[in-house]
């Protein structure tokens, strides 16, 4: 025990897709618990992975922000709540970036992320890569001019290198205060909660635009068994009986499909194998409902 004080906090990770977050997290989080979020834009929960150090805990909240160009209308929702979300909560901003002189548009938007009051990192990923010195050099000159980062840091989040000196970065600004989640049982938590979100993932994939905002997803029973499958039993709530009819299906065909193509998601996502049963059921105008939020996991 050391008599340094608890610090724990909210870290946002920014960057373009394919920049390297993902790649990041797992660094970061390699010797501790390490979930990532298979697809943030379907994700309300904005959390992507938890660092518990001695001494700290920090959140990383996932940004689908930076989507160049939001597809339809509800991506480009998605995009906008979570980007306030995740402004919002952020105690530090980590901007992710790699080798490339960006145009406007590019700074812009991360630009519309940054806020005076939050401090923000400027990381340059894939630094193991060749890259002239010069294009280094204008890359981070553009970003710390358009950003006004706090500090800059070379990373190689595929090698490991520079990954302590950022997490020190960030930790030092994260704010004095207790742990945000349990510490050391957060897995079954986690398992539960992905779970979840795999079987809300297939909603959104599999049905029309309205009904995967009207569903929530309850994990009621999430048995590890000794031998053979795990055992998963979900419940899935809209807000109508119209809703159920279609999430159903023709002889129950739509709802097969969700519940094998849920199903296949959790198995490779917890390298098990699942039986899954999704019921579904109706809670009238449960979005409007603080009961029902609740108890859905949302407030
Ligand atoms: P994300 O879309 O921002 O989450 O990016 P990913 O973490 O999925 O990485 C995209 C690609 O870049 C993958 O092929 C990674 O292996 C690669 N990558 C990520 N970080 C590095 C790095 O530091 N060096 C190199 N050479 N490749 C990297
Ligand atoms: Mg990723």
């Amino acid at each position: 025990m050391s008599g340094l004080p608890f610090k724990a906090g909210f870290a946002a990770l920014v960057g373009k897709p394919n920049v390297g977050k993902s790649t990041l997290l797992n660094a970061f989080l390699k010797f501790k618990l390490s979930i990532v979020s298979p697809k943030p834009q379907t994700t309300r929960h904005k959390i992507m992975g938890i660092y518990d150090g001695e001494n700290c805990q920090i959140c990383f909240l996932d940004t689908p922000g930076l989507l160049p160009h939001p597809r339809d209308p509800l991506q480009d929702a998605l995009r906008r709540s979570l980007r306030a979300a995740a402004r919002d909560d952020a105690d530090v901003l980590v901007f992710l970036v790699e080798p490339g002189i960006p145009g406007d548009e590019d700074l812009n938007a991360f630009a519309a992320l940054s806020r005076p009051d939050i401090p923000a990192i400027l990381a340059l990923n894939k630094t193991d890569l060749p890259a002239k010195p010069a294009i280094v050099d204008e890359t981070l000159k553009a970003y710390s001019e358009a950003l006004k980062p706090q500090a800059v840091v070379r990373v190689s989040a595929l090698k490991g290198q520079g990954v302590p000196e950022l997490l020190r970065e960030i930790l030092s600004r994260m704010p004095e205060s207790p742990p945000f989640y349990d510490r050391g049982r957060l897995s079954d938590r986690w398992e539960r909660f992905f779970a979840a979100e795999l079987i809300r993932e297939q909603v959104f994939a599999l049905y029309g635009e309205e009904l995967p905002h009207a569903s929530a997803v309850v994990i009621e029973d999430f048995k590890e068994k000794q031998s053979g499958p795990d055992r998963v039993s979900a419940i899935l709530y809209v807000e109508r009986d119209g809703q159920k009819g279609i999430i159903i299906g023709k002889k129950g065909r739509a709802l097969r499909e969700l519940v094998e193509k849920s199903q296949r998601a959790m198995e490779d996502f917890l390298g098990r194998r699942v039986d899954l049963d999704v019921w579904i059921k109706v809670r009238k105008n449960w979005r409007k409902d603080p009961n029902s939020l609740k108890e859905f996991g949302y407030i």
